[in-house]
């Protein structure tokens, strides 16, 4: 299996499990597109606090899709080196 998404597309820095909840939020979550919050921000033509802000949003409303991607990053960091 490929893990598709540790990276960003961009800059390929190693994704975060923000990085990775705020790509999937703001470019649906089929996306086999990840971006760091910085270069997500470039490409929506926002600023990072805006994303930030919906970040914060998502964790107050308790939203487990962060659980979801804390896995989906360990598991790939075991098989994918
Ligand atoms: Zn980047």
């Amino acid at each position: 299996m490929i893990y598709m998404g540790r990276k960003c597309t961009v800059c390929e820095n190693y994704l975060t499990v923000d990085d990775r909840v705020i790509s999937k939020t703001m470019l649906g979550s089929d996306t086999e597109r990840f971006y760091c919050i910085g270069c997500l921000a470039d490409f929506l033509l926002c600023d990072t606090a805006h994303l930030e802000r919906k970040l914060e949003w998502l964790r107050n409303r308790g939203c487990d899709c962060f659980e979801e991607e804390r896995a989906y990053l360990i598991e790939a960091a075991m098989y994918n080196i």
